[in-house]
């Protein structure tokens, strides 16, 4: 973690990564994934109850850096209750912020994901940062193999 982030900004990610909200075990979940990125050694399950077309509840689990926690915290902070497609549409918008011009990202869309804008300077973050929506959209298409940012 770098102060380059931004202070505000730092201090939210700091915040979530150490009371990650949604954090723990969800014994009703009717999809689960686990992901792995191996170049940061951050691991992660997502559990979630789906309720036709709409996550009901999103939990998360695992061990990380700082970035993979608060990245899979404030995701499930942002799923809850919305459709698969919402859900997919959020991810796509997350992954522009992260990985092209922070001007082709809408902030509207994003709340306050926007405080993960800064990884965009560190590449090699950016798979700490999706791992738990790439591992999210395992769950949903109820892959058997386990996620990996690779
Ligand atoms: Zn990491």
């Amino acid at each position: 973690m770098s102060t380059e982030l931004g202070d505000l900004y730092q201090e939210v990610i700091l915040d979530h990564n150490r009371r990650p909200r949604n954090f723990g075990d969800l014994p009703a979940a009717s999809r689960r994934a686990e992901g792995h990125n191996p170049l940061c050694g951050d691991r992660v399950t997502v559990s979630v109850v789906l309720e036709g077309d709409i996550l009901k509840d999103v939990r998360f689990q695992g061990s990380g850096c700082a970035i993979s926690k608060a990245s899979a915290s404030m995701m499930t902070e942002s799923l809850k209750g919305r459709s698969r497609t919402e859900a997919e549409d959020l991810f796509q918008a997350f992954h522009r912020l992260l990985t092209e011009d922070g001007a082709s990202a809408d902030p509207n869309v994003l709340g306050k994901l926007v405080v993960f804008s800064g990884v965009r300077e560190f590449p090699v973050r950016v798979k700490c940062a999706t791992l738990a929506w790439h591992t999210l959209r395992a769950a949903l298409e109820n892959a058997r193999d386990i996620a990996t940012t690779e």
